[in-house]
Formats: C-alpha cells, sequence, structure tokens
C-alpha cells in the first residue's frame, strides 16, 4: 500500500462519519492529488489560487477545491467557477467580490468566516468584533452569491493542548452563538472548519466538520 493510501486509511479512522477531511495538497504536485483520489478522496485544500489552476488540468474535474489560505479580491475571478468552497473569508470586501463573480458564474459559493483565535500575530482572520460588524451588514444587505455555511480556524502553532484546546472551544462557542443569533438556526450553517495535522484530534473532540490535513498525509513539503 502506498504511503498517501495508508496515511488516508489511517486518518479516516480518526475521523468517524460526522467529520470529513479536506486533504490540503499545496506545495505537492498533481500526481500525489491523483493517488490520494484513487484512494476515494475527493476534497482538496490549497492555500494559492496559482497552484489550483496549474493542477486542475491534470485531475480528474469531479475534485472537489477548497480555497483555504487568504485570498486577494483582485484572484477572486480566476476560481469563482471551480471552487467549491472558501474557507478563509476575513473581510466583507472579499465576500462582496466572491459573490459578484459567482453571480456571473451563475454560482452561490460556499464561504466560511475565518476567525483570529491563535495567540500568534500573523495569522489571518477577523476578530469578534469585525465578525458582528459583517454579519450585521449583510443581514441588511445580503449577497446572493454566497452562502455562509460556518466559521474556520486556525490554533496557535504551540504543543500547549490545553492552549489549542481553549482556542478551538472558544470558537465553536461563537459558532453555536451566531449559529442561533444571526443564522435563525439555518440548516446549511453547520460547518466548523478546525484542526490541522498537529492538532485534529482535539478539534475532533471540540466539534469540528471539516479538518484541514496535509502533512500527515503527503508528507512535508513546506
Ligand atoms: C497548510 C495548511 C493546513 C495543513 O497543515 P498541516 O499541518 O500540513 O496539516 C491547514 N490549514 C491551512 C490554512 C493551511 O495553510
Amino acid at each position: 500500500m502506498s504511503g498517501i493510501k495508508q496515511n488516508l486509511e489511517e486518518i479516516r479512522n480518526d475521523l468517524g462519519d460526522k467529520v470529513r477531511l479536506v486533504a490540503v495538497s499545496k506545495n505537492h504536485p498533481a500526481e500525489a492529488i491523483i493517488e490520494a483520489y484513487g484512494a476515494g478522496q475527493r476534497i482538496f485544500g490549497e492555500n494559492r489560487v496559482q497552484e489550483i489552476l496549474a493542477k486542475q488540468p491534470f485531475v480528474p474535474t469531479d475534485v472537489e477545491w477548497h480555497m483555504i489560505g487568504h485570498l486577494q479580491t483582485n484572484k477572486v475571478k480566476l476560481i469563482a467557477s471551480t471552487v467549491s468552497m472558501i474557507h478563509s473569508v476575513d473581510s466583507l470586501k472579499l465576500l462582496t467580490e466572491i459573490s459578484l463573480q459567482a453571480t456571473k458564474c451563475e454560482r452561490i459559493i460556499d464561504c466560511l468566516l475565518q476567525m483570529y483565535i491563535a495567540t500568534e500575530e500573523t495569522k489571518f482572520g477577523l476578530d469578534q468584533k469585525e465578525l458582528f460588524e459583517l454579519l450585521t451588514e449583510i443581514r441588511q444587505n445580503p449577497l446572493p452569491g454566497v452562502r455562509i455555511r460556518g466559521l474556520m480556524g486556525m490554533a496557535s502553532f504551540s504543543d500547549d493542548a490545553s492552549l489549542v484546546r481553549r482556542e478551538f472551544h472558544g470558537l465553536k462557542l461563537l459558532f453555536d452563538k451566531i449559529r442561533i443569533d444571526y443564522f435563525n438556526e439555518e440548516p446549511a450553517f453547520n460547518e466548523l472548519s478546525i484542526g490541522m495535522s498537529g492538532d485534529y484530534p482535539i478539534a475532533i473532540e471540540e466539534g469540528s466538520t471539516l479538518v484541514r490535513i496535509g502533512t500527515k498525509i503527503f508528507g512535508s513539503r513546506y
């Protein structure tokens, strides 16, 4: 059995049937995606628009692309017709552009709002005040080309499991709150994208529905 296939099977055993796996193929070639595809994987995560565009012609058409990295407004149009979900929405400006480009393709794009939950200063994402402002704004002026499916967050890059757990737990509480306050318990608002190679078991315990795992499937190429 290939390394990728075996890694996928090990991870799937940990996930159970409520959590979906985004295989993060950034920095890995299309061949790695094809191998994972052969082992049944369909959802792939990339953090750069150019990498999606470069690999897409070489992989099966039913691959679901999830954009998980910081997305510049001027690049949205390049992936609007193909991306299945954007995990990394961190401003109203970006969300508005996604809606515009999706509408041009006669699509509705699933989006997650990326929250800043880590102690490090380098990570992207909204704080709570910005989140509430954004949600209030789109309640008044709905964006027809996007469907907000939930929240995404990256915990601190830390060996301190209790810190990571607190950060995930805080995000789950926020998720539950805005599901009630802003989404009227809408069934489509049901995704919590937390958990990477180093912390996904904690994320699952804290309510993850989508884990984004790269290194543990494909090995390290960063
Ligand atoms: C690279 C990346 C991942 C995957 O990280 P691993 O530690 O390799 O599993 C998950 N989420 C985002 C946003 C990433 O950029």
